[in-house]
């Protein structure tokens, strides 16, 4: 594994270190609320349609489409430079949370609203395994 020099999260943040550690073994992981059910994304410790505390860690399908995406053309980021011009995208997942990331193996040019994604993940280093999304094996196989 080469050096990562993007900016990391921090896995051990109390709120989020589930989510990054589901993640390093492969699994999509979010929040759902103790009291109404609902999942939720980033981790939060309340609920922000009920307002409850207290929630439990739950695996996702990991299934979910392009709700949108935007083409980078300037780096924010010195170590995103080499990538430019590159795609974000939102993923609204078949739970419900959104989460922003990359698709991979996707020409950009392919790249549209709508388009059914799962969840891949990609170690950077160590300790930290990126969400990022691919194109969706057909249902059932
Ligand atoms: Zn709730």
């Amino acid at each position: 594994m080469t050096a990562y020099t993007k900016p990391l999260p921090r896995p051990t943040d109390v709120d989020n270190a589930p989510y990054w550690l589901a993640a390093r073994n492969g699994v999509l992981e979010c929040q759902c609320c103790g009291h109404c059910g609902r999942f939720r994304f980033p981790a939060a410790p309340i609920c922000p349609f009920c307002r409850s505390r207290g929630a439990r860690w739950k695996a996702l399908s990991g299934r979910g489409v392009v709700e949108s995406f935007c083409r980078f053309h300037k780096a924010y980021w010195p170590a995103f430079a080499a990538d430019l011009p590159y795609l974000v995208v939102q993923v609204r997942l078949d739970e419900g949370v959104r989460l922003y990331s990359n698709l991979i193996d996707v020409p950009d040019d392919q790249v549209r609203i709508g388009l059914q994604v799962e969840a891949s993940f990609e170690a950077v280093t160590t300790d930290v395994t990126l969400v990022k999304f691919r194109l969706a094996a057909p249902a059932g196989a």
